[in-house]
């Protein structure tokens, strides 16, 4: 068990800078996903963790003891990494102790170990299998099985998803979450992919071109995103991000979006200018149709999932197609007009460099 510790961390390669100046801790059992698109330098900032890379700037503390210059082996991590690079001569028990036996550990401990793994993993019963023999999410199974049965006091995971078809990756999930519940250990978790973020993670970390933009538990940071980027990032379907104008008038302010205007919840409007540019992100399910008061718009294509439908429709005067999620299968038929109302509490407001009003 370890808390980790990040002071002002760096990572330059010649002239990019890869992260820059990040601070955070981890707490002892805590799972943090770190998240952001490609090349946003969460793998690096998880691999100078693992001290596969070494730090340029600031300072890495695991359970209290600065890590700058220990080597990795002696930082006790274990990491799982997208490839699984089981050894393919080897069954799936002789994989999982390998680097048990190969610190020197009694054969009776290292099977105890590798039982006790496969148990947590349900992989008893292919134990004397080899790798070829195993399906995608079984190899990956026993990947993070030889990561078990080390005892890190951290868990790093890179990516270990990214190889599996979209069903084998939403049973991972869980199964990794059920591990998270299981071992108690601290994870440290690395993905492009939102939705696993927000489902695995005690805390979610957002970066964006190497810094910090915001961190918190998940639903926070989808109710209260810090600013325009992480609103864009969370969030499945996607919020709609749209320039609106302020309108300041006796009865309160409104906020003019294309011919449309919506009501600006109090609270928010209190801050704004008459004539002030703003852009209003709107989640999809923040959206209606057919209940006014609203904005008239075409419904130009529907998807229809079944529990949900997704109406993509045109407002009249903005050039961006609006996301809208409704309940059932029940919507309006494409080519139809049909007035959308806005839930003001599902509004979020960001001034022109981003950042939340
Ligand atoms: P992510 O994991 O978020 O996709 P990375 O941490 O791999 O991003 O990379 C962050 C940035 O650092 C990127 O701009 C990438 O091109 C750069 N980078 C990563 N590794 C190296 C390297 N060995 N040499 C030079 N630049 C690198």
């Amino acid at each position: 068990m370890a808390s980790v510790e990040l002071r002002n961390i760096r990572k330059t390669y010649g002239k990019v800078e890869a992260v820059r100046e990040v601070s955070l801790e981890v707490a002892d059992r805590e799972l943090v996903v770190f998240v952001g698109p490609s090349g946003c330098g969460k793998s690096t900032l998880l691999r100078m963790i693992a001290g596969l890379e070494e730090i340029s700037g600031g300072e890495l503390y695991i359970g209290g003891k600065l890590m700058n210059k220990v080597p990795a082996a002696d930082r006790g991590i274990a990491m799982v990494f997208q490839s699984y690079a089981l050894y393919p001569h080897m069954t799936v028990a002789e994989n999982m102790g390998f680097a048990l036996k190969m610190m020197g550990v009694g054969r009776a401990e290292v099977e105890a170990k590798v039982r006790e793994a496969a148990r947590v993993l349900q992989l008893e019963g292919l134990l004397d299998r080899k790798p070829k023999q195993l399906s995608g999410g079984q190899r990956q199974r026993v990947a993070i099985g030889r990561a078990i049965t080390r005892s890190p006091s951290v868990f790093l995971f890179d990516e270990p998803l990214s190889n599996l078809d979209a069903d084998l990756r939403a049973q991972m999930r869980i199964e990794i979450a059920r591990l998270h519940d299981e071992l108690k250990t601290t994870m440290i978790y690395v993905t492009h992919d939102q939705v696993e973020a927000m489902t695995l993670a005690d805390r979610i970390v957002v970066l964006n071109d190497g810094v910090v933009e915001q961190h918190g538990k998940p639903l926070e940071l989808y109710q209260s995103p810090a600013n325009r980027f992480v609103a864009g990032f969370l969030g499945q379907p996607k919020i709609n991000i749209i320039p609106a104008t302020v309108i300041r008038g006796p009865a309160g302010s409104t906020l003019s979006l294309g011919k449309g205007s919506v009501v600006i919840p109090g609270p928010a409007a209190a801050n704004l200018a008459d004539g002030e540019r703003v852009e209003v992100g709107l989640r999809p399910d923040a959206l209606s149709v057919g209940t006014g008061p609203g904005f008239e718009a075409k419904v130009v294509v529907a998807e229809r999932l079944g529990s949900t439908t997704l109406l993509h429709v045109q407002a009249k005067g903005l050039d961006q197609l609006l996301t809208i999620e409704t309940k059932g299968a029940e919507a309006p038929e494409v080519g139809n007009d049909t007035l959308v109302s806005v839930d003001p509490a599902g509004m979020h407001l960001f001034a022109a460099d981003g950042g939340r009003i």
